[in-house]
């Protein structure tokens, strides 16, 4: 167990994170595995070691939680079970709940747009989302062939398919906002 300087933040985090952070014995195997590692300022491990040290303000203001792709290859290594996408996931919305500036904002806007679309049609609609993204960050012809390729190719549907459980996934949005419906 480490030694908490100050546990408040720890408990911000931890609660609704889910995880045991407090088991992490800094073993470096959760790092060793990320594979955007490399693009990362603050590795896996010291995101739980900050956590630790209630390193509140250097946390909210990283770029590796934007840049976590929640593939889970930090948990499927750590020897505790610890999620660290789960952890990054808590400190985005707590950026965000807090008003404060994303380290990067359009990994933000594709957040938003993302759970949008979901919202909205159950389930994420490529093209739509990646329209509304578009628009949002002003970022046009950034992928444009690529995207041409996949209509081409019939990965993106022009209209979205209707799911079942529409209603239910949208009361699960309601619901998470604390919202009466
Ligand atoms: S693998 Fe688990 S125990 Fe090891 S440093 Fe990462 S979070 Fe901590
Ligand atoms: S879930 Fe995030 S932090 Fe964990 S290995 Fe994947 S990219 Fe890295």
């Amino acid at each position: 167990m480490v030694e908490l300087r100050d546990p408040q933040p720890l408990r911000w985090i931890e609660e609704p994170s889910g995880q045991p952070i407090t088991r992490c014995f800094q073993c470096y195997k959760c790092s060793s595995g990320c594979p955007v590692a490399g693009a990362m300022d603050i590795l896996p491990h010291q995101i739980v070691r900050f956590v630790h040290l209630g390193l509140e303000e250097e946390l909210l203001k990283c770029r590796a939680i934007w840049l976590c792709t929640a593939c889970h290859t930090c948990k499927a290594r750590c020897p505790n079970g610890i999620d660290i996408s789960a952890i990054n996931d808590t400190l985005k919305a707590a950026v965000l709940a807090r008003g404060l500036r994303p380290a990067l904002p359009a990994v933000a806007d594709f957040h938003r747009q993302f759970l949008a679309s979901v919202e909205k049609h159950g389930r994420v609609h490529e093209l739509g989302m990646m329209v509304a993204y578009k628009l949002k960050t002003g970022n046009y012809l950034q992928d444009v062939p690529l995207g041409m390729r996949m209509l081409a190719r019939g990965k993106f549907k022009l209209l979205p398919d209707p799911i079942r459980g529409q209603k239910e996934v949208r009361t699960l949005f309601h619901r998470a906002r604390g919202e009466q419906r």
